[in-house]
């Protein structure tokens, strides 16, 4: 079968990898060049989009923000999952806040902006710290301001209003302000729900950020009461968007209960621990999914940790002499904190997983992979 991922990232890449053994073969489209790829090569094909929606079985994205014109050419085709309402809801974070509140599912309390009175009407309403975001961009905390104190509201507004004065009438920019919660951890649930309503949910994840930007993400056995929290809310979504595919929903524990932060209508970082923790990874239950294959098992078979290589184009190679440590590289070039590639650890138990990242972060420096130390001292703690 042939697949069109729109989008010739890692996530593609590691699609197509997970992909081949079932006989699924990939093609990205490579939104910035318009052109065909494949994500592994990059291999170019002598191929328009049109003619490659019209020789594939299936078209999947690995993000969420599609030119309209794209997305409507694939919506057409009747071949494209997770679906039109999902990508327009993961792309855009005043249509998920109403998503959100339409399926009551707990997110942050926010208000809209569009104007500087939406502004001080949040700083009043809301209360002070806020996070401000725009909806319709930004990434690994790209596009976000904290409104600190009364005195920032003047120099951020001007940041803002150049972001909202670049929108048009047909692709209006806003802005949304949220409470800044205060919460005991970040923690996000990676689901595949396929075409016939069935529905897999992998354990949940803790993630670490540094900087706007997930380091770490670590799976290991929660509490119950957790997990189904998130099932929960995964249910609500999905089926409101009637979801086909991998779907990421981001939240915050707070004393306890979850709030969600946004959703992702992909497969997502802090899926990548699935590779090596789990009998079907993030990746080939994604394509399970949108091709109509049996669902895989999602079930955690180790706990493990993934570690982002930000920025690094090689790690020491004794990180792989370690039992159970691999590195997936995504091909790219370097830059300045760029996801380059990730680690995964895994171990029979926490303890050992708690040895294994002791050693780890004796060879990875912490200001490279900040939290290795700390998350290692943390699991041998018990
Ligand atoms: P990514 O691409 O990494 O998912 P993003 O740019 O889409 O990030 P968010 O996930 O919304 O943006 O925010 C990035 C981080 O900022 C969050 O993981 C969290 O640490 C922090 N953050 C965002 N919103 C809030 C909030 N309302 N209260 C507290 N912290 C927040
Ligand atoms: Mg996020």
């Amino acid at each position: 079968m042939n697949i069109l991922i729109l989008g010739a990232g890692q996530l593609a890449r590691m699609m197509s990898l997970e992909g081949a053994p079932l006989n699924l073969n990939v093609r990205a489209f490579d939104v910035s060049s318009q052109k065909i790829i494949h994500p592994l090569t990059y291999q170019v094909f002598e191929q328009s989009l049109e003619q490659a929606i019209s020789t594939v079985d299936v078209i999947t994205s690995e993000f969420e923000h599609i030119p309209d014109d794209v997305l409507a050419l694939c919506c057409q085709s009747g071949k494209f999952h997770p679906g039109k309402a999902a990508i327009k809801t993961g792309g855009d974070r005043s249509i998920e806040k109403d998503l959100l509140d339409r399926t009551d599912v707990p997110s942050a309390p926010y208000q809209l902006i569009t104007q500087k009175q939406h502004l001080l009407d949040a700083v009043s309403v809301l209360d002070l710290p806020l996070v401000i975001k725009t909806c319709q961009a930004g990434y690994d905390g790209k596009g976000q301001w904290r409104l600190k104190s009364l005195d920032q509201v003047e120099s951020i507004w001007a940041e803002m209003a150049g972001f909202i004065a670049s929108g048009t009438e047909s692709f209006p920019h806003t802005i949304i302000a949220e409470k800044m919660i205060p919460f005991d951890r970040e923690v996000s649930l990676i689901g595949v729900r396929d075409k016939k309503g069935n529905v897999k949910t992998y354990p949940i994840t803790e993630n670490q950020h540094t900087n706007g930007i997930l380091t770490l993400s670590l799976a290991v056995k929660v509490d119950d009461n957790i997990q189904q929290q998130a099932i929960n809310a995964f249910n609500k979504l999905a089926v409101s968007m009637d979801y086909v595919g991998v779907l990421a929903i981001e939240f915050f524990e707070v004393s306890g209960t979850l709030m969600v932060n946004e959703i992702a209508p992909r497969v997502h970082n802090s899926g990548h621990w699935t590779q090596q923790g789990t009998a079907c990874s993030q990746f080939e239950n994604h394509l399970r999914a949108v091709t109509g294959l049996p669902l895989g098992d999602t079930r955690a078979q180790k706990p493990s940790v993934m570690i982002n290589v930000l920025g690094q184009s090689t790690i020491p190679t004794q990180v792989l002499a370690i039992d159970d440590v691999k590195s997936h590289w995504y091909g790219k070039t370097q830059r300045t904190g760029r996801k380059m590639g990730h680690i995964n650890v895994s171990a029979e138990d926490n303890i050992a997983l708690g040895h294994k990242l002791l050693l780890l972060s004796e060879i990875l420096p912490e200001q490279d992979y900040p939290g290795v130390r700390a998350m290692s001292e943390r699991l041998l703690q018990g």
